[in-house]
């Protein structure tokens, strides 16, 4: 009977939003933190959420009018920093959660950072691509007083790419008389785009999970893992990880999963990019459902995919000894405290993804210097970067035995509250 008031109050959509599961995991670690009481009421609330209207002529001549966001929570530590998503089911509460993630996951990575996060309510797979880039330039035009490289610097998310920022960056560049490169991240290379961004995020999450496989003593080549999405994050994070010798069992797109007990040719395997929701006509052993997947009994379960797909309606079926969050919030609070009692490892997101606003950083570097670093550079701090903040958190996780997000919020929480005892309140 518990268990089934707790689904129904978590099926409740108020109840799931990203922004009730981001300020109930900050009142979590708060008590973890030696720290003041004000400085956690401060991070509750966002900064600023600036609300706009984005009227656009589709290619038929009607007009229609879509609602955009932008939540910047905090730039105690830098300028505001976080993606921009095309998707229906985007809302105010959503932005502002994701904002607050983007805060910690930049602090974790000890990058000179905020956190924001916007995007339109819009399927853009209704969208002609003109439609796109009408959309945008407006987008752009009604954030233009919002945004620039020293005060918030959006970049890709869901249902935006490389292409979206071009358009985002001519359209700022072009009415503020200046081209701008560094208004946004996440271009294509040729206008200031880093090298290696588009996969970064995937990276990360391999390279984290390569580390956590270490870390609990098992062995990559006779580890077994599932991965959920195989968009950008998704694939990356699966071929990477068969490359370093892991068995990828199972992957999915929206369609479904794809399942061979010894393992998928990965790099065969088309990605959405490559081929757009292509993994079920794949030739594999086994077709499955993605909540099949998501139960499968494997040693690492990637989400890699959208938010809140392990809930307290899975939770208990979760079989994969180690989770490492590939998408934004796809663990729900009350899950995670399911997978804690059961002793499953929960990587989280602001760890794991956190490869993309890194090399976020390193494209905003690159643009402010206007000098392009090579592949193999970018690669080569990444990986540096992800490994040190991979041993910040392991080290707090160690030391007070708390969960993997705990300790990741331990460690950003500090960094972020040294800074505002610091710069202190004013006035
Ligand atoms: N949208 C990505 C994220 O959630 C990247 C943000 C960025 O590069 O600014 O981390």
């Amino acid at each position: 009977m518990a268990t089934q008031v707790q689904d129904e109050q978590e099926t409740d959509p108020e109840d799931v939003t990203a922004l009730d599961n981001a300020r109930r995991q900050l009142e979590r670690a708060a008590k973890l933190v030696d720290v003041d009481e004000g400085i956690v009421e401060r991070l509750k609330h966002p900064t600023k959420v600036q609300r706009v209207a984005v009227p656009l002529k589709r290619d038929d001549g009607d007009v229609e009018v879509y609602t955009g966001y932008r939540s910047q929570h905090d730039d105690v530590r830098g300028p505001y920093k976080g993606g921009l998503r095309f998707h229906p089911d985007v809302t105010e509460d959503e932005c502002v959660g994701l904002s607050m993630w983007m805060t910690w996951k930049c602090a974790v990575m000890d990058l000179p950072f905020g956190g924001a996060k916007g995007g339109i309510v819009v399927n853009p797979k209704d969208l002609s691509t003109d439609e796109k880039e009408r959309l945008t330039r407006r987008f752009a035009e009604e954030l233009r007083d919002f945004v620039g490289p020293k005060k918030d610097i959006p970049a890709p998310d869901m249902g935006t790419d490389a292409q979206t920022m071009a358009w985002f960056m001519d359209a700022y560049s072009m009415q503020e008389g200046e081209t701008t490169p560094g208004v946004v991240t996440g271009k294509p290379p040729v206008i200031g785009g880093s090298y290696g961004r588009e996969e970064a995020p995937g990276r990360s999450v391999a390279i984290i999970a390569r580390e956590a496989i270490d870390y609990y003593d098992m062995d990559i080549e006779e580890t077994t893992v599932a991965v959920q999405g195989f968009g950008s994050v998704g694939a990356n994070a699966a071929r990477l990880l068969d490359d370093y010798g892991a068995n990828v069992v199972a992957v999915s797109d929206v369609n479904g999963a794809i399942y061979d007990p010894e393992g998928l040719d990965t790099h065969d395997v088309p990605t959405h990019e490559e081929e757009p929701e292509a993994v079920m006509k794949y030739d594999a052993q086994e077709k499955l459902s993605n909540e099949e997947l998501l139960e499968l009994d494997v040693d690492v379960l990637v989400p890699a995919a959208i938010g809140d797909v392990i809930t307290t309606a899975n939770a208990a079926d979760i079989a994969a000894d180690i989770v490492v969050e590939g998408a934004n919030g796809p663990t729900t609070f009350a899950a995670a405290e399911i997978l804690e009692d059961r002793g499953v490892a929960v990587i989280p997101d602001i760890l794991a993804n956190a490869g993309g606003v890194t090399v976020s950083y390193f494209e905003w570097l690159q643009d402010i210097n206007r000098r392009a670093w090579s592949l193999e550079r970018v690669y080569e701090e990444l990986e540096s970067s992800m490994l040190e903040a991979w041993g910040d958190v392991s080290e707090a996780r160690d030391e007070l035995d708390v969960t993997w997000r705990d300790a990741a919020y331990v460690v950003g929480l500090s960094r972020i509250a040294e800074a505002k005892e610091s710069r202190g309140l004013w006035p």
